[in-house]
């Protein structure tokens, strides 16, 4: 008799939920503020190569090394192409990291409640997830976490999903403390006024992650960078799939890294927003922190925002909402255009004061 095909699959992966993305609906009739893509388009410059790319040796291999686009990063980030890694998004250098550092029982700290990737990442390796909650404010507890000496500690800053960031002084003294490798998921960082960059000259247990889908506009593309000591970087090598980007993604990330300007005029655009966004949703009465990120988390407090998220829906504006104890009163919502948010703001005004 044949097994039940599940009893192929390891009891750990058969327990897991799997991390649960987003929605991305196949039309576009929605105001998209649900997984903090970028309201812009990328550079111009971007489009040409990539059309260039696409009518050229697509049926040869990428470069498996990423070298181009490594030695443009090197040069923009001021580091040396040895201290970086390229990633199919910076998901895959998660990935890459649990997979090289966490073993079966190893702990991998972070603050909660934070991305939640992570925690799928820590389970399919067997490793044991240490959540450590955050104090109040978001503010990151110092103490506790090196306390948990994992082998890997995740920092995400600024945080996700709530947007606030930890001072670049706070993030120094964790990669002075923590017993093992401290990795600064920096998704967000190009929206905010510090980064740990600097932190990998200094500290060779420190990794910062870099993506290109937020302040580059590049979601579709999948690009991530890591930036951390050589020998560092050289073991991550080998964990990563050989063609992990693809042509298209080499030559995206490499002629984005080209318009840094592009992408900062964005950014200031993004920002005055997300100012009115946040006025707005405090004027609704909702409470919002402060945020360093291209998206806000707006509160209620004890009233479940999972209803105000499907009624928006409804309404065809697409937000975030995490149902789970710590999230349960507040929705996630991406800083679009100033017209998007002044569409956002005009609908919820009504549905919240018929929220329970
Ligand atoms: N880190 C954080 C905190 C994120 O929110 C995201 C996007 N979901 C990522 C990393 C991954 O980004 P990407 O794989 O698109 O580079």
């Amino acid at each position: 008799m044949t097994a039940p095909l599940a009893s192929f699959i390891r009891p750990s992966i058969r327990d897991l939920r799997g991390y649960v993305p987003g929605e991305q609906p196949h039309d576009r009739r929605y105001i998209k503020l649900n997984t903090n893509e970028n309201p812009y388009p990328p550079s111009p410059r971007v489009i040409e190569a990539v059309r260039r790319a696409a009518c050229e040796d697509l049926r040869l291999y990428p470069d498996p090394s990423a070298t181009e686009l490594r030695c443009k990063a090197a040069a923009v980030y001021g580091l040396s192409p040895a201290q970086i890694i390229a990633g199919n998004g910076s998901d895959e250098l998660l990935a890459m990291i649990v997979r090289a550092c966490a073993g079966a029982g190893d702990h991998v700290v972070y603050p909660m409640p934070t991305y939640s990737l992570y925690d799928t990442l820590v389970a399919i390796q067997g490793a044991e997830a240490v959540h450590v909650p955050f104090a109040e404010g978001f503010a990151l507890p110092l103490e506790a976490l090196a306390a948990a000496a994992g082998r890997v500690t995740f920092v995400c800053n600024p945080n996700a999903p709530s947007g606030t960031l930890t001072p670049l002084a706070v993030i120094e003294q964790l990669a002075r403390r923590v017993a093992g490798l401290l990795v600064v998921d920096e998704a967000y960082v190009d929206f905010a006024h510090d980064s740990a960059l600097p932190l990998v000259q200094r500290y060779p247990n420190v990794v910062v992650l870099r993506t290109f889908s937020k302040s580059f506009s590049l979601a579709g593309m999948r690009i991530g960078l890591a930036f951390a000591d050589e020998g560092i970087i050289a073991e991550l090598n080998k964990v990563k799939d050989s063609y992990n980007l693809s042509r298209l993604s080499l030559v995206a990330a490499t002629a984005a890294l080209t318009d840094y300007a592009w992408m900062q005029d964005n950014v200031a655009r993004i920002r005055q927003t997300r100012a009115r966004l946040l006025a707005g949703l405090r004027a609704l009465g909702l409470e919002v922190l402060p945020s360093e990120a291209n998206f806000v988390l707006a509160r209620s407090r004890g009233r479940d925002m999972g209803t105000l998220q499907r009624r928006l829906k409804d309404g065809g504006i697409l937000v975030r909402h995490f149902d789970t104890p710590e999230l349960r009163d507040a929705v996630r919502i991406t800083v679009g255009t100033d017209a998007e948010v002044e569409t956002l703001l005009e609908t919820m005004a009504p549905l919240l004061e018929r929220l329970d």
